[in-house]
């Protein structure tokens, strides 16, 4: 028996032999009508391409679109599109033909695939006998494809690629193979006509030892030409894969670009929010300055237990309260003015329970347990008060049926960080309620700014700045808590010292400097603020040379400068500011002790230039003043302030 359209080792001969006459048969009942556009082939349509135009013309078509410098990845697209189609045609063809012949093992399914191969000119097929064709791991085929189309197309076309171009014929070959053997094939082809081999030969394996075999086969073979590397190996779908892949990670990058867009929008907001609020609270905290300070100074002025000193003093606290609001906004927007100072948390409690009152519709009783006595943490004095009232007011929000809230302080000593919660001794306060507690999932954001529960009436800013103001102060917060069963909040700061800040300012008062008028300049360009500070800084025996424009501040003389005793000056003002009138004059007294007055500190660090001075935030009680002013004079090292006493 004699193969005509296909060559292979002698001991499969006969079964092909078979094949050949199956497949021969098949061929010869052709059937052409251009009339209805139909070429049948044993009652299957056929399609008829032109060869060229799915080879070399393919590759240059391709690499036009892709444009010069992109050749290689134009190459590869190509490669892999070729390869993809193919293997399914091969795949689908094999299907059909076992199935309308009924081929069940796979070898004699193999047979007629490469009979059929050479029937629809694609090329011839040369099998060597070092193959092994069982089913499994140890499958192998070597084979050559003498009169490939594409290598002939190249040939054809005067050009010589710089790759294996026999791709569809890699692809259709394994495709055929994968579905004889049900299971997953690639071929790659070793040397190639097309690029100036002397041969078309391709190894076909399964996917996970192809490698080995295609380093073996370029190995052992003698007639190598070139001695060339051997080709990409296929990789089935890999285009699709690249593309899946790619869809993905652009579908990360998009929900992470959305998530990091909409935290840029907030923080805009935010900051829009934090300026609008500190423009107002500039011009609010002067107008609240003058209505403290005022009602203050005519309640002063009256007997204790008067009803009219009561009402004034209640016109002082609502002042205040309306000014911690905007202190409130100041925090977020990081726009406040921090001043750090010795603070007794447990006074700050002690205060601060005092203000709190039980809601009008349900019972709310505050149980304070105070045991960080004389303890003192340096931390803003009304940030640590809005941290303890953020945590009361959430806790008595927690409890729409009422309850009680636990307060307590002590002092503990950690061993080891946890969280934000740092080493050493610290003052815990404890805020715990008996509330409606919280799940794991709105533990984990409720620091997050405007995280809130409170559909309607929540703002979800009150953890966020109790954070905020903890962590600067160089503390942590702890949480735990439980659906229905309440929750616990522990705030930690750093000890600073004992002794009390009280013991501080007892010590201050009790100094001579105490009885001493001091004469003081003060630079105001708000006149209402002027005026008010003028009359409370009098009432209270003191001197004072008031001006309305930092320049002519500036340019008092020095026999007047060299009397003073502080400078008090606001930091906003046209012309100049309050830094610039402090730097002047300390040109001509370098010890000057300095006081800033503000409403609202655009960068609190240009304060911190002017050494050793102090800053206190609008609205604030004259007395306020005179004890920064008591403070500054006992720690300033100014000669003036010392040789009054
Ligand atoms: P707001 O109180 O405006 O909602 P917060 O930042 O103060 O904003 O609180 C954020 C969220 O944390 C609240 O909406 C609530 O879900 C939860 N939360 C805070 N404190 C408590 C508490 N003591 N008990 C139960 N839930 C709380
Ligand atoms: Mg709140």
């Amino acid at each position: 028996m004699s193969l005509r359209t296909v060559r292979v080792p002698p001991d499969v001969e006969a079964l092909f032999s078979k094949a050949e006459q199956v497949v021969s048969r098949f061929f010869r009942d052709r059937r052409d009508d251009p009339t209805t556009g139909t070429i049948e082939i044993f009652g299957e349509r056929y399609l008829l391409v032109r060869a060229a135009s799915l080879s070399v013309e393919f590759f240059d078509l391709v690499r036009g679109f892709y444009g010069s410098g992109l050749e290689a990845e134009a190459d590869d697209f190509a490669r892999n599109i070729l390869y993809d189609l193919a293997h399914t045609v091969g795949r689908s063809d094999a299907h059909n033909f076992h199935v309308k012949m009924g081929l069940e093992d796979p070898i004699s399914r193999l047979s007629a695939g490469p009979i059929h191969f050479a029937h629809a000119g694609w090329a011839f097929v040369d099998i060597s006998p070092n193959s092994k064709p069982v089913p499994g791991d140890d499958y192998v085929l070597h084979y050559d494809h003498p009169y490939s189309f594409e290598s002939d197309t190249w040939l054809r076309s005067g050009r010589k690629s710089t790759f294996p171009v026999c791709i569809m014929n890699a692809g259709y070959s394994s495709g055929w193979c994968s579905e004889s053997f049900d299971q997953p094939l690639v071929s790659a082809e070793v040397r190639c006509r097309g690029r100036g081999d002397d041969a078309c030969r391709f190894v076909m394996a399964p996917p996970h030892r192809i490698e080995e075999y295609v380093a073996r086969f370029a190995g052992a073979s003698t007639d190598q030409v070139h001695g060339r590397a051997t080709a990409p190996i296929p990789d089935f779908f890999a285009r699709k894969r690249i593309e899946e892949d790619l869809r993905r990670r652009f579908a990360d990058e998009l929900r992470e670009r959305e998530a990091a867009e909409s935290r840029l929008r907030r923080a805009q907001k935010l900051e829009a929010v934090g300026r609008l609020a500190g423009g107002v609270a500039h011009d609010f905290n002067n107008l609240m300055t003058v209505v403290i300070a005022r009602a203050n100074r005519i309640a002063r002025k009256m007997p204790e237990g008067d009803p009219v000193r009561r009402e004034l003093e209640g016109i002082v606290e609502a002042g205040e309260r309306a000014s911690a609001l905007t202190s409130q906004l100041l925090a977020f927007s990081r726009a406040q003015v921090v001043q750090r100072e010795p603070v007794e948390v447990d006074r700050v409690l002690a205060d601060i329970a005092r203000v709190v009152r039980s809601p009008d519709d349900r019972p709310i009783t505050l149980d304070l347990s105070l045991d960080a006595a004389g303890i003192v943490v340096l931390v803003d004095r009304s940030q640590l008060e809005q941290v303890a009232l953020n945590l009361i007011v959430n806790a008595r929000e927690a409890m729409p049926n009422g309850g009680a809230i636990r307060i307590a302080t002590d002092v503990v000593r950690n061993q080891e960080r946890i969280g934000d919660v740092p080493v050493g001794e610290c003052v815990r306060l404890t805020v715990t309620d008996e509330g409606v507690g919280m799940d794991e999932a709105t533990l984990g954001r409720i620091f997050e700014p405007y995280f809130t529960t409170k559909a309607g009436h929540g703002t979800g800013l009150g953890l966020a700045t109790a954070y905020g103001i903890v962590q600067q102060a160089g503390g942590g917060i702890l949480v735990s808590s439980h659906v229905g069963r309440g929750s616990d909040f522990q705030v930690f700061l750093p000890v600073h010292s004992r002794g009390g800040a009280a013991g501080e300012l007892a010590d201050v008062l009790s100094e001579r400097t105490s009885e001493r008028r001091l004469r003081l300049i003060l630079v105001e360009d708000h006149p209402d603020v002027r005026a008010t500070l003028e009359i409370g800084l009098a009432d209270a025996g003191h001197e004072v040379i008031a001006f309305a424009e930092p320049r002519a501040a500036m340019s008092i003389d020095d026999v007047t400068l060299g009397a003073m005793d502080a400078l008090v000056t606001d930091v906003a003002m046209p012309d100049h500011s309050g830094v610039e009138v402090a730097q002047a004059l300390r040109e001509r007294r370098p010890n000057l002790p300095v006081v800033f007055v503000t409403g609202y500190a655009a960068d609190p660090s240009t304060l911190a230039a002017v050494r050793g001075s102090r800053v206190l935030a609008k609205p604030f009680r004259t007395e306020d003043l005179i004890h920064a002013l008591r403070i500054l004079l006992r720690s300033t090292g100014d000669p003036k302030s010392r040789g009054g006493t």
